[in-house]
C-alpha cells in the first residue's frame, strides 16, 4: 500500500556505539505522524539496531543482500540471514553499488527476486547519471533500469516494492533535484508502470526521492503528488537533521 517512508542509508558509517547512540537521539526527535521511519544501518550493527528499536516505529533495514541462498559467496550475506535476526527489508540497486561494485541490471533483478522470494520487501534505488540528464536521456535511463531489473515480476509482486528514484548527480553533491524536476521524473515512473501493469499498480506504489534531501528542502519536494517520501543520505546520520525531514510530513 502506498505509505509516507523516510528512509535513512547509514552506508558505511557508524560503530556500535555510535550506532547505539544515533539510535537513541532518533527515539527522542523523530516526530509521531503517518509517516514510516527506516534506517540502514551497516551489516554488523543491523542485530543490535533490532535490538535498540525493538518497540518502536522505527524498522531496521539492510543496505544489500546476495541473490544466492546459501554458499561459497565469502563476505556475502543472505535473505534467509537478514531475516533471523528480523530484518524485513532490504535496499538494492543503490547507485554506489552499481558504480563501485558491478551491479548490473541483471544482478539486480536476480536480488530483488531473491529478496521478494524471500517474503521481504525491497527499497529499490535507481536513476540517471549527470551527463544522461544533460543529453536528454534520463527518462530512457529510468524506465530501461525498472524495465531490466522490475519489469518480469507479477502484479502481485509491487506491493513489495517501494521505489526510490535517486538522480546519481544529486547523491552526497548538496546539488538537489528541484522538487519540479522530482514531480516530473516521478511522474514518470508511474506512468511507466501503469503501461507495464496497471493504474492500480503505479497508484499504490511508494516513490521515494533521493540526492540531497535536508531538513530546509523536504517540505518542498515531498508535497509533490507523485514523491512519496526519501531516502536519505548525509542527513539521516544527524538525529536533528533526519527528525527534520520526517516533520516535512506533519
Ligand atoms: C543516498 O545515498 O541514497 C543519498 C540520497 O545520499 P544523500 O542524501 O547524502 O545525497
Amino acid at each position: 500500500m502506498r505509505k509516507n517512508i523516510v528512509a535513512g542509508n547509514w552506508k558505511m558509517n557508524m560503530n556500535q556505539e555510535q550506532t547505539a547512540q544515533l539510535i537513541a537521539d532518533l527515539k527522542e526527535a523523530m516526530p509521531s505522524n503517518d509517516a514510516s521511519v527506516m534506517i540502514a544501518p551497516t551489516f554488523v550493527n543491523l542485530a543490535k539496531a533490532v535490538e535498540l528499536t525493538e518497540g518502536t516505529n522505527i524498522e531496521v533495514i539492510a543496505q544489500n543482500m546476495h541473490f544466492e541462498a546459501s554458499g561459497a559467496y565469502t563476505g556475502e550475506i543472505s535473505a534467509d540471514m537478514l531475516k533471523s535476526i528480523g530484518i524485513q527489508t532490504v535496499i538494492l540497486g543503490h547507485s554506489e553499488r552499481r558504480a563501485y561494485f558491478g551491479e548490473t541490471d541483471e544482478i539486480l533483478a536476480k536480488k530483488v527476486k531473491a529478496a521478494l522470494d524471500n517474503g521481504m520487501q525491497v527499497v529499490f534505488c535507481f536513476g540517471e547519471e549527470l551527463d544522461e540528464r544533460k543529453s536528454g536521456e534520463h527518462f530512457n535511463v529510468v524506465e530501461s533500469q525498472l524495465k531490466n531489473a522490475l519489469f518480469e515480476l507479477p502484479a502481485s509482486a509491487w506491493s513489495q516494492i517501494v521505489l526510490a528514484y535517486e538522480p546519481v548527480w544529486a547523491i552526497g553533491t548538496g546539488e538537489t533535484a528541484s522538487a519540479d524536476q522530482a514531480q516530473e521524473m516521478h511522474a514518470f515512473i508511474r506512468k511507466t508502470i501503469a503501461a507495464q501493469y496497471s493504474n492500480e499498480v503505479a497508484d499504490q506504489v511508494s516513490v521515494l526521492y533521493g540526492g540531497s534531501v535536508k531538513p530546509n528542502n523536504a517540505s518542498e519536494i515531498f508535497s509533490k503528488p507523485d514523491v512519496d517520501g526519501g531516502l536519505i543520505g548525509g542527513a539521516s546520520l544527524n538525529a536533528e537533521d533526519f527528525s527534520g525531514i520526517a516533520v516535512a510530513f506533519s
